[in-house]
């Protein structure tokens, strides 16, 4: 099984942007146990901008576009650090992968991201893919940016044809309503279309150093699905609760691919 799984800034930092040390050992634990058992990981993972306002002691998450790009120069190096370190304790290797929107909506470019992340699949590594920040531009007249990692995710899992692509988030999945205002609010354990009701169901934004939401998800479930992956949402404060798509159950809320 390919998996391609995404983690957000809210996973893997603290609010202030320092490291979760606790959660991110727990999840590169996890990951490396479901490579031995033999899936291929691709991990998307977000906190560049985040963990370099942490490691910087910024107030908060800079709204220029050069503080936005420093932040992410710094922070990236520190996720890369953590990953390289967590994952060799498990005697996995890990590779870095950076990428613009360029890349991606350039047939010939992606054509060599495909072949450079199939290479690292066949040499048993497991890449470690992130918006190239420090160089992407989103400036009036200039968008070189994907701007989300949601939909980064799904852009991936299409190109290396994953089976399954994961989010985990900070919440459970798609409810009915809001839960954190609806007490009423039920999680959604299986979305077969994605339609104008569904799509009404996103709401607002995510935490203050992320910058995914609701609405990015379900426009990464669209890409998803449309290519005939699954996508599932599921809560990133258990890890663990991966083990469960080895046994062939799901978690959270699963949006069915439409080729299966
Ligand atoms: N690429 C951004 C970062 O690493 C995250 C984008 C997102 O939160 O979706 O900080």
């Amino acid at each position: 099984m390919r998996i391609v799984i995404k983690v957000g800034t809210s996973t893997l930092a603290h609010a202030g942007g320092r490291l979760n040390i606790r959660r991110v050992e727990l999840l590169c634990k996890v990951l490396s146990d479901l490579k031995n058992a033999g899936c291929e990981v691709v991990l998307v993972s977000s906190g560049a901008i985040g963990m370099g306002v942490g490691k910087l002691g910024l107030p908060g998450r800079p709204e220029d576009m050069p503080g936005k790009q420093a932040a992410a120069a710094v922070g990236q190096c520190e996720l890369m650090y953590t990953y390289d370190k967590l994952f060799a304790e498990y005697n996995h290797t890990v590779a870095q992968i950076l990428l613009t929107a360029e890349d991606i909506q350039d047939k010939r470019r992606s054509a060599y991201v495909h072949d450079t992340l199939e290479k690292l699949l066949g040499w048993g590594a497991l890449p470690v893919v992130n918006e190239n920040d420090a160089v992407a531009i989103d400036e009036i007249g200039i968008h070189t940016t994907i701007g989300e990692n949601d939909s980064l995710s799904a852009i991936v899992a299409k190109l290396v044809r994953a089976d399954l692509l994961v989010l985990l988030s900070d919440i459970d999945g798609l409810y009915t309503a809001d839960p954190r205002v609806d007490p009423n609010a039920t999680l959604i354990p299986e979305v077969t279309a994605i339609t104008p009701e569904i799509l009404s169901l996103a709401g607002g934004t995510g935490s203050a150093l992320g910058s995914g939401g609701m609405a990015t998800k379900l426009k990464a479930a669209q890409i998803a699905t449309e290519a005939g992956i699954d996508m599932i949402i599921a809560n990133g404060q258990q890890p663990e609760a991966l083990y469960a798509l080895l046994e062939g159950k799901s978690i959270g809320t699963r949006f069915v691919g439409g080729k299966k």
